[in-house]
């Protein structure tokens, strides 16, 4: 994920060798077939601005390895010539992805062209475990989901992992997942150790990065290439997608919204500082407003299930309760407060809310929605629409499956299909 193909004019300088040049324009072609599926080589030299014998060329290779395939024909108007039209392929190309959170390991396995191959959720205690233990888990698990794939066709490309916490995803270093208690865990080292003979790169990355990625790949604003995912629990992150590609920053840490400071008055927040934005519209806050009696920390009490308060605050709206309709009102304002400040910044075209947001989307939404276009500067001219996400638990390792095959996207060539023939660019 480290070389973004430029969007050069024809006959332009290029930016180094003929291999990596080649490389770069196969990977803009499919990149360009990711983003808009089914393409004529007419379609795809218009957008990528390479000339039509290039985009041939290097659609002759893309056959070869069986990452692309014909779809049959195209008719461009009614007196428009018919155009042979492609689609990304690759069913014998694998991507794992994989996510481990408090209580569970969630398995996403698919092709490169998104089929779904494997899809689980395992209960899984991270905590009880301990690292060594959940690590000998994922491994177990990776080991079954590749058999499976194997037995669709399929072989991984690579595996990726999703973590909330803190991830350098350069060294595959988890350096603190608080709710897992792990701290500086090279989670990709000892995973590749584990998996030994089946010798498949492993990837770590942020959960709310990941499920942005899927998102972008296959959610409510699918191909949407200016958008930023909320994750909606006790805590709130977030993924920001920018020109189709996750922004990370200098070491991987980019999207801690959480602890965007919006009221230096407010209430301690679990990182140490207060008034963070997540003191104002993470679950906790809802669930103080709404139901006081069930506030988090409350001595004595049970941890209930974070679901079921959620469900009995969805239920108490949909009853009309007061309380709990002033509280969803003053989170959504919240909401739409902080979407204003990641909305300055970044100017996305959608802002995805996920978590308890999404479930509680048709009572937060209109609240928030006013209070963004309100603030953000450049509206109504660029508009920016907070949408529910759709994808539910399985978003992050389905993000983790999408970075597989964008790596692949990076690197056509690094697939072993055919030999590539050397040819011009
Ligand atoms: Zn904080």
């Amino acid at each position: 994920m480290s070389y973004k193909p430029p969007n050069r004019a024809p006959g332009s300088a290029p930016p180094a060798g003929p291999a990596a040049l080649r490389r770069a324009n196969l990977s803009l072609v499919l990149r360009e077939l990711r983003d808009h599926k089914v393409l004529s080589r007419a379609d795809i030299a218009e957008t990528t601005g390479l000339h039509r014998a290039t985009v041939s060329n290097l659609m002759a290779e893309l056959l070869e390895r069986r990452l692309v395939r014909e779809v049959g024909v195209r008719h461009a108007g009614a007196v428009g010539r018919p155009r042979r039209a492609v689609a990304l392929h690759g069913a014998h190309v694998g991507a794992l992805g994989m996510e481990i959170n408090v209580d569970y390991i969630a398995v996403h396995g698919t092709d490169l062209s998104g089929r779904i191959l494997v899809e689980r959720r395992i209960v899984h205690d991270a905590v009880g475990s301990g690292p060594d233990g959940s690590v000998r888990r994922l491994a177990a698990v990776a080991g079954q989901a590749v058999e499976a794939m194997r037995r669709a066709g399929a072989t991984p490309a690579g595996i990726a992992v999703a973590v909330p916490g803190l991830v350098d995803v350069t060294r595959g270093v988890v350096t603190l997942a608080p709710n897992l208690s792990w701290h500086e865990l090279p989670l990709a080292e000892r995973l590749t150790s584990v998996l030994g003979p089946l010798r498949l790169p492993v990837r770590v990355d942020n959960d709310a990065n990941l499920a942005a990625l899927a998102e972008y790949t296959s959610g409510v604003a699918a191909g949407t290439p200016y958008l930023v995912y909320l994750t909606g629990e006790v805590g709130v992150g977030g993924g920001i997608i920018l020109d189709g590609r996750l922004l990370r920053g200098a070491d991987g840490f980019s999207g801690e919204v959480g602890h965007l400071q919006v009221d230096p008055d407010g209430a301690q927040c679990g990182c140490g500082r207060a008034g963070c934005w997540e003191t104002k519209v993470g679950l906790a806050a809802l669930v103080r407003a709404a139901m006081p009696e069930q506030a988090y920390g409350l001595p004595g009490r049970p941890v209930p299930d974070p679901g079921e308060r959620v469900s009995d605050i969805a239920d108490g709206l949909a009853a009309g309760d007061p309380r709990m309709t002033a509280a969803v009102a003053q989170v959504g304002e919240w909401l739409g407060l902080g979407g204003s400040i990641l909305a300055n910044l970044f100017n996305p075209r959608v802002i995805v809310i996920g978590g308890y947001f999404a479930s509680l989307a048709r009572w937060l939404l209109p609240h928030a929605q006013d209070q963004l276009d309100r603030l953000v500067v450049a509206a109504p001219a660029a508009r920016c629409r907070l949408v529910a996400s759709t994808l539910g638990f399985g978003a992050a390792s389905r993000g983790a499956a999408s970075m597989v095959v964008s790596d692949v996207i990076d690197d056509p060539t690094a697939i072993i299909g055919t030999s590539p023939r050397p040819a011009p660019v």
